[in-house]
């Protein structure tokens, strides 16, 4: 017999029991249409947004008493007010409303429809706001298209390179307008502190960076020293850790240029940075405008004559040309369990980021696993190796995902409710093949 409607709400905690007695097929069902629910939500509120402060400017507009400078002012504190919010994020809400309603209509109806998330369009504004204008229309179809597919932090990413791709015709003159801004800042600090901050052209600063701490990791490693240099929490016998080492190494170049307190090994180690180029790119000017841009790791996209300058250079460049280079060394099968540098270095190439869904830790800040356990016989090889941040690593062995390699390096990642999601590698290594001698 039905109960009797007495009027009264019925408690939220009870509609919550009542819903558990009937549990969907799919136990992260009923959570991902909350989740599309709450997106739609986000794109009527963001146009509700902006419809209250399109009203707002044309009641302004009819009086002519107030200034639009004003009106988005007051808009602002209404806003603020009424969903009792700081006028920060209000202000952040009417900038990403006015956008989408305006400019990328197709991703407000995207996440109305519950297909990108409220973080998806949040990073889309403002990728695309920061790019020049006449640009956008290229942009805005296939940034919906990465929303729609890709978890954030790889969104962001890729959605970076895409704008970095579209504006790389303009990128010789960017960079040269850019170079002539380089300059050094000093500011000072509290505590008897400073800053000393060198804007300068990337390439040169991340071989400078990546120089001083191979410096300062020689010196972790100094006799004495409490060894392991790849651990971030390693020591010098006096006590430093790598960042202030860095710090005392920059400020010794800077002061005496050639220190004689460092050891030997500290001494004259030059930079190494890994450029990729398209190979055709190197030949002429006519393919490296067809082409990719060449990248530098860590830096992103450069110049093609830089490039061309830095692959012609013969000393403390790892050349990494997109065509198969033959000599690599990917297997020592079960004679080591500690992967020798070449191979440390492949995987990481190969991976450019902790293969973990959705996440960008770059690959030289993680641990390499053996996918297969080195204990349960796995094999100190490229197709077992993979780069992990510490968090991963962490999930990958006390938790119930099951992690595997697939060919390409591409990681299958496994969830205790069994979904899949398949983390691809920012490269594929050239495959080598034996050619069979034919069969008659
Ligand atoms: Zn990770």
């Amino acid at each position: 017999m039905d109960e009797e409607w007495d009027g009264d709400e019925i408690p939220f905690s009870e509609y919550i029991r009542e819903e558990a007695y009937h549990p969907a097929p799919d136990p992260l069902g009923p959570i991902l249409d909350v989740d599309g629910m709450l997106s739609s939500m986000e794109a009527h509120r963001l146009h509700q947004i902006e419809c209250f402060r399109l009203a707002a400017h044309a009641r302004a507009a009819q009086t002519g008493r107030t200034s639009p400078d004003l009106v988005e002012r007051s808009v602002r504190l209404e806003l603020a007010a009424a969903m009792r919010i700081t006028e920060y994020e209000t202000e952040a809400l009417m900038i990403r409303g006015h956008a989408l309603v305006h400019r990328y209509p197709s991703a407000l109806d995207s996440l109305g429809r519950g297909r990108m998330t409220r973080k998806h369009a949040e990073i889309l504004v403002s990728l695309l706001d920061a790019v020049d204008i006449d640009l956008v229309p290229r942009l805005v179809q296939p940034a919906v298209a990465l929303a729609e597919a890709e978890p954030v932090g790889v969104f962001r990413r890729k959605l970076r390179e895409l704008i970095e791709q579209v504006q790389a015709p303009t990128i010789v003159e960017r960079h040269e307008a850019a170079v002539k801004k380089r300059r050094v800042v000093y500011e000072p600090a509290v505590d008897g502190m400073a800053w000393l901050s060198l804007y300068g052209p990337a390439v040169e600063l991340k071989a400078g960076y990546d120089r001083i701490t191979r410096m300062g990791k020689a010196i972790l490693r100094a006799p004495d020293g409490t060894g392991d240099a790849d651990d971030d929490t390693a020591t010098a016998p006096d006590g430093r850790n790598l960042d202030q080492i860095r710090a005392d190494v920059l400020g010794d170049l800077l002061i005496e240029g050639e220190v004689a307190g460092h050891p030997d090994r500290a001494r004259g180690i030059r930079a190494e940075v890994v450029v990729t180029v398209p190979a055709l790119s190197l030949l002429d000017d006519e393919h490296a405008a067809k082409g990719e841009p060449a990248r530098v790791e860590g830096v992103g996209p450069i110049p093609i004559g830089k490039a061309r300058e830095l692959c012609g250079d013969s000393g403390n460049w790892m050349r990494i040309l997109t065509h198969p280079e033959t000599g690599m060394v990917v297997s020592v099968g079960r004679d080591s369990y500690r992967p020798p540098r070449a191979i440390r270095r492949l995987v990481r190439w190969r991976a450019g980021r902790c293969l973990a869904p959705g996440c960008n830790q770059p690959a030289d800040r993680c641990h390499l696993d053996h996918n297969i356990d080195w204990a349960l016989g796995g094999e100190t090889e490229v197709t077992n190796l993979s780069p992990f941040c510490v968090g991963h690593h962490v999930v990958k062995h006390g938790t119930e995902w099951e992690v595997q390699q697939l060919a390409g390096g591409v990681m299958q990642w496994t969830s205790p409710n069994g979904r899949v999601y398949l983390v691809e590698p920012e490269r594929r290594l050239p495959a080598f093949t034996i050619d069979e001698p034919a069969p008659f």
